[in-house]
Formats: C-alpha cells, structure tokens, sequence
C-alpha cells in the first residue's frame, strides 16, 4: 500500500496548521475564558482515569476503543472549554504516545491534537447554541445540551477519521457494524456523563467511584469476553491452516506452509525450526517477515541456548522482553526481536524438532498462543510425515532403485504428456535420443554383475548431469536410456548427442573387479550407442516414437559399427 511521505510537504503543512490553530487557540482561550476556580481534584482524578482509560480500552473486533468523554464532559459542564479542552489534549498526547508502534507518531500526534481541538470546541459550540450553560441545573436543558454535544461530537469524530485514513492511505471502509457501534458510544458516554457530573455536584468526589467501578468493571468484562472469543477464532484459523496442510503432497510445501502461515496468525515476524537429531538441534529452516532467510549455522546439544532448554526440559516458554531471553540464546538473532513463542514439536512422545517465533513487539503473545502454536504443529508434524510418506512413494513407483532415474513408467506417461503438448501448440518441436551402452554383456563377463551395476550408476549420473534443463532421462530398460528433449529440433539433439557420446567415451568408470582373486578398484572406459527421432516430423505418436529412436539406434549406430549417433530415416 501507498504510504504518505510523512517528512515531506504534508507533515509541513500539518505542522503550520497545527500551530495556527492549537496552541494559538488555547492562548486564545485561556485570554477569553479563563479557566475558572476549579476543584482541583476532580480535574486531577478526571485526567488519571482518562490515562487509565487509554491503557485499558474497551477491545472490539481487535480494535482498542478508548472512551474518556464521560468524565472529561463533566468537566466541561461544571468549568467550561477551556480546562475541558486542555484535558484532552493531554489525554490525547498521551494515547499517541502510549502506542509507539509506528514511525508517523509527530504526524499522528499533530492530526489527533488538531483533530480534538476541533471535536472540543465545535462540541462546546453547539452545546452553547441549545441554550444550556456552564453550570446548568436543569436537567431538561442539560440532557438536550449534553445530547447535541454529544451527536456533534460522534458526527465530527466519524467523519475525520474518516480523512485521516484517506490522507494516510489506509482508508479501510468500516463496516456498517463499526459505524454503528461507533454511534453507539454515546449511548454508553451521555448517561455517564450526566450521572457523573449530578453525582459530583451533590456528593463530591465519591460519584467517580460510583460512576468509574460499573464502567471499568465491564471493560473488564468485555476484554474477558473478547480473550475467550480470541481464543476460539485462533482454533478455528487453526483448524484451517490444519486442513491446508493436510493437502500438500510435498514436505516443502508443507514446511512453507506452516512457516508463513503461523507468521501470520501470530502476527509475528520471525519463525525458526529446529530439526532435531540424535541430541542435537540444527536450525532447518528461518522465515523472516513472510520470506525465507538464510539459516544460521549453529549446532545446539542438549541444554544449549534456548532451543536446547526446550529439548532437555520438554516445556514450553513464552517470552515478553528481550532482557528476559537474550543472556541464553547461541544462535544470532536480529536486534529487534523482543517476544518469543517457543515450542517442542513432540511425535510420538519424542521431540522431534523446535519451533520457536519471534516478535518484535514486547508482551505480543498470551498464553493460550503456546497452547494454539501447539495444536498448529501437530497438525504440522502430521502433514509433515504424511508428505514425506507421499513423496517417497511416488519417488519409488517413478523411479528406478538403481540409478535413480526416472523409469520406464514414467518415461511412457511424460512423453505422452509431451505429444499432447505437441499437440496444443505449447511446442513446436521434440526429439527423442535413445542410448545403448556398447558391448555391456562384456562387462558383465569380465568384471561381475556388481560391477556392471557399478557402471550403469555412473553412468546414470553421467546422464543426469548433462540433461538439458528442460528435458528428462530415463532408463528405458536393462542398459538402455532415453532423453526426452522437448523443442529440440534434428539438428540440435544430434549435437547434443555428439557432445555425450564424446564425455561417455573420454569418462573413466570405476569398477569393483570382483571376479579376479583380490577385489580391487579399477577404472575402465566404456562406449554407447544412439539414435534420434523427431516429432512432429518423424512421427505424432509417442510410442511410434521411441520405436523410430529405436531403430535409428540400431541400424544408424550399432550396425555402423557402434560408439555413433544414429538418426531415424524413414
Ligand atoms: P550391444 O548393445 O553393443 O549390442 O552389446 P551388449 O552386450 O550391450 O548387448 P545387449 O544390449 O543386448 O545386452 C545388454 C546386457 O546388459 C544384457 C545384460 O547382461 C546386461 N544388463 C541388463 N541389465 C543389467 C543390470 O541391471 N545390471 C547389470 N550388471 N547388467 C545388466
Ligand atoms: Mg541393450
Ligand atoms: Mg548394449
């Protein structure tokens, strides 16, 4: 998202505005309405609930609703704008600089201060055109005034916060609900308000108890409330994420998943994963802000930093500071970490690894994030060894447990898949090279199946390693290979399979010569033979293809007199 440059003209133009206004404004009013005598206790006791009241917000949607009309109000109606007006300026300085979370805060401190000096005074405005006055004893008139205040406020409240968002480019439209419920406050602020202020009149300061405990109470309740109904939409995204994994067929998708998944869950910018084998832990994977990073390389044993603790101890930790932390850890961690979420990943009652997440806010995680970071990863560890498992049998029923290479199953299923391509227009072109190791019954003879083995592994990987990055290799049978070259035309597989025939030959291969009486290790030079055919222009059809390959093999290479590229001709 777009963010305002918040250091150029707009912070400028905020700053002369603010100082036109604001300070300009209460010198103004300090000169016309002076404040008058005041009790000061109550003003006092006002401004500390009011810091109270930024520090406990009522919590909504994860959203901290701070409500302190109720008791600056009272002041309002008993000493008029301008302590009313002052009050909240340094409620409000201090609310901006209670949440240090961002970089804009003399933006965000100059926006609020100007935004309040206009609720405050536009309020007090309509306030005074009702009729009502400062010190007003009739309740009719104190209720229309305190009401027009009040809708005046919310109105204003509404709509320039709504500006702000636009101006910083964080417009979210609220939902309706928020909108509402914004409203609503003033359902909650207006009776409190008149309750306090006739409370304060006829029995002094005890009516901020009597007004200040039902009203911290409910906060209390609600954010009670809203921790269960954390709680619960936690294990629902939980569960989610559980089912996600449950899908991948991969363990890197998996670990990817998991990675990311529970950043963003946790709101957190750091995830570590420990592997953990025969008494050591190795850090195996580290995302940071969403990203894969580079691992640090450290080895911990049992006992060692924190990872270590977690393996010897079998517990959980959760960290609010990086005081509380720092003096243990071994492996580096960057500076801004100060919360850290850490776990055992347990199979079968055997730790199996370490996840541990960092945050760089103080206290960002509760307690009941260990017991949902723990359910993640049981899910986690269980997709884990599902993909494992998946990936390993595809890789037995796909490939040849000798030379690893594709096998002939597979060969058959991608070219196929390669002639449908062929077919759509996704290639223009494809060849196919078929390779037959020389003379291999005599290797076989003379030095030992082992050794024949030997050969078609290194040979295998020969092939492997010279394969183009496109194309694939197969063992199409006993010493016979394919490469399936999509959009190679004649001309280019021929070249390439010249280059190959020369490293075959130039390659020395290691054998074991069992047969003699003392096995030792020799080396030995070995030739292949091979053909090429095309598609489209040979054939569309992809066993006709590997016959004509085949074929080219045989007549063009081994019948010419073998160690040659042969090509198909009809
Ligand atoms: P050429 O191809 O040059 O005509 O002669 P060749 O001796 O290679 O003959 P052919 O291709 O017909 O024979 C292949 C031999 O490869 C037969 C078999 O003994 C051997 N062979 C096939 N599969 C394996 C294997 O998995 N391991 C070993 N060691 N040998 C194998
Ligand atoms: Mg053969
Ligand atoms: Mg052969």
């Amino acid at each position: 998202m777009k963010r305002m440059n918040l250091n150029g003209r707009p912070l400028l133009l905020l700053l002369s505005l603010w100082i036109l206004v604001v300070p300009t404004g209460i010198v103004y009013l300090l000169y016309t309405q002076p404040i008058p005598s005041v009790n000061w206790l109550w003003v006092g006791v006002s401004l500390l609930l009011g810091f109270l009241s930024i520090f406990y917000p009522i919590i909504y949607n994860r959203k901290p609703i701070v409500l302190f009309v109720w008791f600056t109000l009272p002041i309002f109606l008993m000493y008029g704008l301008t302590i009313e007006l002052i009050m909240t300026q340094l409620i409000i300085a201090c609310a901006v600089l209670a949440r240090l979370k961002t970089g804009d805060v003399l933006y965000r401190l100059l926006y609020n201060s100007l935004a309040y000096f206009v609720l405050s005074v536009s309020s007090a405005v309509a306030f005074f055109m009702t009729g009502a006055q400062i010190g007003e004893l009739t309740f009719s008139i104190l209720v229309i005034g305190v009401f027009v205040y009040q809708i005046v406020y919310s109105v204003l409240y509404d709509w320039i916060f709504k500006l702000y968002g636009v101006l910083t480019n964080r417009m979210r439209l609220d939902s309706l609900k928020e909108t509402l419920l914004h409203y609503f406050r003033m359902v909650i602020a207006v009776p409190l308000a008149l309750s306090l202020y006739f409370i304060l009149i006829h029995y002094g300061v005890i009516g901020y108890v009597l007004v200040g405990i039902p009203f911290f109470f409910m906060t209390l309740v609600l954010r009670i409330n809203r921790q269960t109904d954390d709680l619960n939409s936690y294990i629902q995204a939980a569960g989610k994420i559980g089912q996600q994994l449950a899908k991948m067929t991969t363990e890197d998708s998996v670990i990817d998943e998991f990675m990311t998944k529970t950043a963003t869950l946790f709101e957190t910018d750091y995830v570590y994963l420990f592997d953990h084998y025969d008494g050591w832990l190795e850090p195996s994977h580290f995302y940071m802000k969403g990203r894969k990073a580079e691992v640090p390389q450290v080895r911990l044993a049992k006992g060692q930093g924190i990872a270590g603790k977690i393996l010897s101890e079998k517990n959980s930790f959760l960290f609010s500071r990086r005081e509380q932390w720092i003096q243990q850890t071994i492996t580096p961690v960057p500076d801004e970490i100060e919360s850290l979420l850490c776990i055992p990943l347990i199979r079968h009652q055997e730790i199996v690894g370490v996840s541990i997440l960092g945050s760089k806010k103080k206290d960002a995680f509760k307690d009941f994030h260990l017991n949902v970071l723990d359910l993640l990863s049981s899910y986690f560890i269980v997709a884990v060894e599902k993909a494992a498992y998946i990936e390993l049998a595809e890789q037995e029923s796909n490939r040849c447990a000798l030379t690893g290479l594709y096998n002939y199953r597979f060969l058959e299923q991608r070219l196929e898949r390669e002639m449908d391509f062929l077919a759509h227009g996704t290639h223009k072109q494809l060849a196919v090279l078929m390779l037959d190791i020389d003379h291999f019954k005599k290797v076989n003879d003379s030095y030992g199946h082992e050794s024949g083995n030997l050969i078609l592994k290194q040979f295998a990987k020969l092939l492997q390693n010279k394969c183009p990055e496109k194309g694939i290799v197969a063992r199409y049978g006993g010493e016979e290979f394919v490469y399936v070259l999509p959009e190679f035309s004649m001309g280019a597989a021929l070249e390439f399979a010249e280059e190959l025939r020369n490293e075959i030959q130039q390659t020395n291969m290691r054998i074991e010569n069992d047969l003699s009486c003392l096995l030792h290790t020799e080396e030995i030079r070995i030739t292949a033979s091979m053909g090429v055919s095309v598609a489209p222009d040979d054939t569309d059809e992809a066993m006709t293809l590997l016959r004509n390959a085949d074929r080219a093999l045989y007549l063009g290479a081994k019948k010419a007199g073998r160690n040659r590229v042969g090509s198909y001709v009809k």
